[in-house]
């Protein structure tokens, strides 16, 4: 393809792309198809010759398209948000076309820069403390992970860098922690019987007294106690573990404080939010992704830390070839973390925070919250339904709930309402288990969800009840 045939297709692409964002609401939020249903329809091998782009993009339209979920749907309700925006596209599209490596800073100077200041911009933005250092990951399961790595090698002095485990290290987070802690856990070496998972109380935050039992049986059994993996958002119903508390048991016991706030860690921009980060100073490492609540296209994870030398510690490698005259004064980012080939992610959350400026994002982050409040004073006054869980941003999770039926047939009842709901195609909505009882997550988090797309599903959500109840 030369320059000629590029601008052309680049604009027929760019004016699709507006198309699609303006007609979103055509499109069925989930597919309904089956597992191989893509697969079938491609050719079993990469074609000889070249083809035409016309040709290409016909058949993404007729047989990729129709297999998307649309995560960018206003009534995307489920899991929680990957959302994009106009001016994250924008800087995506120039990243590829830039196509720079930023491992060092000699590899892309204006990258490093950048994401050096733009790191800064979200650290004040979330109130975290000044100390803190940030580099943008590729997901907040690869930043726990760093976060784990680092942890052991300070509770080992850097032995298992150098030798292997010799010592059993032990992991701490919430059962309600997201699983990136344990497949971390597992990966990072620690062994899956060295996680201890604390029980939760009724807001789904972490028992702080049963943490600190767990730290002290596992000193008095000989072993290490290296990490606290705390929460600020659960995944499964936004549950706040309090930093302040287990900040405390971390200092005394020496121990690596990592908060993982992937969702709501972007509702610390809102300063009625900011309790979440009582107790933030405490923190040795922290995560959260613009990519999920930020308007910031997958992927862009923003992981912050304290001593910024242990962290280089346990990543640096010093081949010949990428050694450079600048090295002691520049940030190499090859080193703070596990790739060494690292995208310009920067780029595209530079052209988000300008392009909105932090009241817009702030009215955004606040209007869901609103909406979700909305969405518990309704399910609240029916009282044919339940709320789950405390509603602190903007997931509501519940269950319908009519008189006299078992928790089992309760749980089967909202399973068979889920699938009814989102058959329709109208909207996705997630499910998770909660003290043992089958919840429906609602999440609004979308960048065009408005009072009405919220109105219509719970609509669609109380008809769809009443149709199982006829059943
Ligand atoms: N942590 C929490 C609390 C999450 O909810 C999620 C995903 O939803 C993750 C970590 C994993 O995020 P990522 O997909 O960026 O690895």
């Amino acid at each position: 393809m030369d320059t000629k045939q590029f601008r052309k297709h680049g604009h027929e692409m760019v004016d699709w792309i507006a198309d699609f964002m303006d007609n979103m609401e055509d499109y069925t939020v989930h597919p309904d198809i089956q597992p191989g249903e893509i697969k079938n329809k491609l050719p079993k091998e990469a074609p000889k010759k070249g083809e035409s782009m016309t040709t290409i993009f016909k058949d993404f339209e007729k047989i990729i398209l129709p297999g998307i979920s649309h995560w960018q749907h206003p009534c995307w309700f489920a899991y929680f948000p990957a959302n994009n925006s106009p001016p994250s596209i924008l800087g995506e599209f120039l990243t590829a076309a830039l196509g720079a490596q930023c491992m060092i800073w000699k590899t892309s100077p204006a990258a490093e820069e950048l994401e050096e200041v733009t790191m800064v911009w979200l650290q004040k933005m979330i109130g975290l403390p000044e100390e803190m250092v940030g580099v943008i990951q590729d997901s907040a399961s690869t930043s726990t992970l760093i976060a784990l790595l680092t942890a052991r090698e300070k509770a080992s002095n850097f032995e298992i860098n150098r030798k292997g485990f010799t010592d059993r290290l032990t992991v701490f987070c919430s059962e309600e922690a997201h699983s990136s802690v344990v497949k971390g856990a597992k990966i990072a070496g620690f062994g899956k019987d060295n996680i201890r998972l604390i029980p939760t109380d009724e807001t789904f935050a972490i028992d702080v007294l049963e943490l600190k039992k767990a730290v002290i049986a596992d000193k008095k059994q000989g072993l290490k106690p290296a990490i606290v993996c705390a929460t600020l958002g659960t995944t499964s119903s936004t549950g706040v573990d309090p930093l302040d508390k287990i900040g405390v048991i971390c200092k005394q016991h020496d121990i690596w404080l990592h908060v993982d706030a992937a969702y709501a860690g972007t509702a610390a921009i809102l300063p009625e939010k900011r309790w979440i980060m009582k107790g933030i100073e405490y923190a040795d490492s922290f995560v959260f992704n613009p990519h999920k609540w930020l308007l910031t296209n997958f992927d862009c994870s923003a992981y912050f830390v304290k001593d910024k030398k242990l962290l280089k510690k346990t990543f640096e490698i010093h081949p010949e070839y990428l050694k450079t005259g600048v090295d002691e004064i520049v940030n190499n980012y090859r080193d703070w973390g596990i790739q060494l080939g690292r995208r310009f992610r920067a780029l595209k959350l530079w052209f988000v925070l300008r392009s909105y400026g932090l009241e817009e994002l702030q009215k955004m982050i606040r209007e869901h919250i609103r909406l979700a409040e909305m969405l518990k004073q309704w399910i609240n006054n029916d009282k044919r339904f339940e709320l789950m869980a405390p509603v602190d941003f903007s997931l509501v999770c519940f269950r319908f709930n009519p008189k006299d039926r078992t928790e089992m047939q309760l749980d089967e009842l909202n399973r068979q309402l889920l699938e009814s709901i989102n058959k329709t195609g109208k909207t996705l909505l997630t499910h998770t288990i909660l003290k043992g009882k089958f919840v429906i997550r609602f999440c609004i988090a979308q960048r065009t969800t408005t009072e009405n797309h919220v109105r219509n599903i719970w609509n669609l959500i109380t008809k769809k009840a009443e149709e199982l109840l006829k059943c």
